[in-house]
């Protein structure tokens, strides 16, 4: 498909050629940040016993206000032989398993001690200061759910229900080249004519982000040779393949060409957009290849609109829904293409406040701060400050 097409056919197109994560089995130490391929499910009820938050005493609600004999102990790890005898009850431990016949928990501080028995307070609600079994989860129930990032809370989950093992998504391995005779490593110092390379540092901690290990970062002169050498050094197992610069329509924009000659499927060039119209999208086998535009904010919106979408995909995680907020201030813009613009989003009374920033695609330094883009149509634009907005975080 070579005519230019529309963002969101674009979209759609990169979405269809995404393919699933491929699934791995890790241990519980290595699956930090992992999306899970699986839901984790409790192997018991949970507590698995009827659990004393308190240390206190475990009683019974009918001897509320009365003096009865501390039968025995029960401390955490342990258990009480049989029920709480009548008139008695037992010194129980937080974490302990209630002793049957137990209708409450009484903390230490709240009752009279005496010798070898303890007044107990007036008031004694049933069921207080203990977890019933079950309550949390019941055995069989689910306590982490399939498609969820492994953060530490759902490791201590896991860990809870004995699974040391979990089948993960394995995170799609990412490849960056950036082109450009004129661009050096930016811990070179750049001639007069030359530029650093802003983009791939950039779109490695894009990558990141994302919960993924940091992409290895190429760089190829604007050549067919040096390209094809940088696409064989980047792609031999590589998922994703990110080109930055080369892909418009100059002299020197070779890589077009570059990925046809190694074998890549172009499904798409060139997109009703502004910024990215040069973006290209290609596949070969399992692996995705885009060429993002040079300018570094071209290749950031390329990146966040259709590779992140992709390896949000291919991770399993949900795509990004758009958010809403109203215009800091008035707008006025034209354009033939889609137009997104970054913007700065702050929150105020309880609203996003969006403040669009019209800077030119090479412009790094005007759009630090933009943390979203707004949507326009193609055509021509006037709002006002406080005109509600939609905007997609980035
Ligand atoms: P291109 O898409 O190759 O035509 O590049 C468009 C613009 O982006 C040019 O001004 C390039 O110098 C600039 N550019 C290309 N690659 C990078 C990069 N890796 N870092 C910063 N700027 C770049
Ligand atoms: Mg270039």
């Amino acid at each position: 498909m070579r005519r230019l097409i529309d963002p969101d056919l674009a979209l759609e197109l990169v979405l269809q050629r995404t393919p699933p994560a491929r699934v791995e089995e890790r241990t519980l130490a290595r699956a930090i940040g992992a999306v899970l391929a699986e839901p984790v499910i409790a192997d018991r009820d949970y507590p698995p016993f009827d659990r004393a938050m308190m240390d206190g005493y475990a009683v019974r609600v009918e001897d509320a206000g009365r003096r009865v004999d501390v039968a025995g102990e029960v401390a955490a790890g342990r258990s009480y032989p049989g029920s709480i005898p009548d008139g008695a009850c037992v010194a129980i431990m937080t974490g302990a398993p209630c002793p049957e016949g137990t209708g409450a928990v009484v903390p230490l501080e709240q009752v009279e001690t005496g010798e070898g028995a303890v007044v107990l307070p007036r008031r004694i609600r049933p069921g207080q200061h203990m977890v019933p079994r079950g309550s949390e989860r019941a055995r069989g129930d689910a306590v982490a759910r399939e498609g969820a990032r492994l953060t530490p809370l759902a490791v201590g989950a896991a860990a809870s229900v004995g699974r040391l093992r979990l089948r993960v998504c394995v995170p799609p391995s990412v490849a960056v080249i950036a082109t450009g005779d004129e661009v050096v490593d930016a811990a070179e110092q750049p001639g007069a004519s030359e530029i650093r390379n802003s983009n791939g540092p950039m779109l490695g901690a894009a990558v990141q982000q994302l919960g993924l290990p940091p992409p290895r970062l190429l760089h190829a002169a604007d050549s067919a040779e040096s390209l094809s050498r940088s696409l064989a050094d980047a792609d031999a197992d590589v998922d994703v393949v990110l080109i930055s610069g080369g892909v418009s329509a100059g002299r020197y924009d070779l890589v077009p060409a570059a990925l046809e000659a190694a074998g890549v499927e172009v499904v798409f060039h060139k997109v009703t957009q502004k910024p990215g119209k040069p973006l290209l999208f290609g596949v070969r086998g399992r692996q995705l290849f885009f060429a993002l535009p040079g300018n570094p904010l071209s290749s950031y919106f390329c990146f966040h609109r259709y590779v992140a979408a992709s390896l949000r995909r291919t991770l399993g995680l949900p795509d990004a829904e758009p958010a809403r907020g109203v215009l800091a201030g008035s707008l006025a813009v034209s354009s033939e293409r889609t137009l997104f613009l970054p913007a700065r989003v702050e929150q105020q009374d309880g609203a996003w406040r969006v403040q669009p920033l019209s800077v030119g695609s090479g412009n790094i330094f005007a759009c630090v701060e933009a943390r979203a883009f707004v949507r326009l149509p193609p055509g021509t634009h006037r709002r006002s400050k406080g005109e509600g907005v939609a905007f997609h975080w980035m």
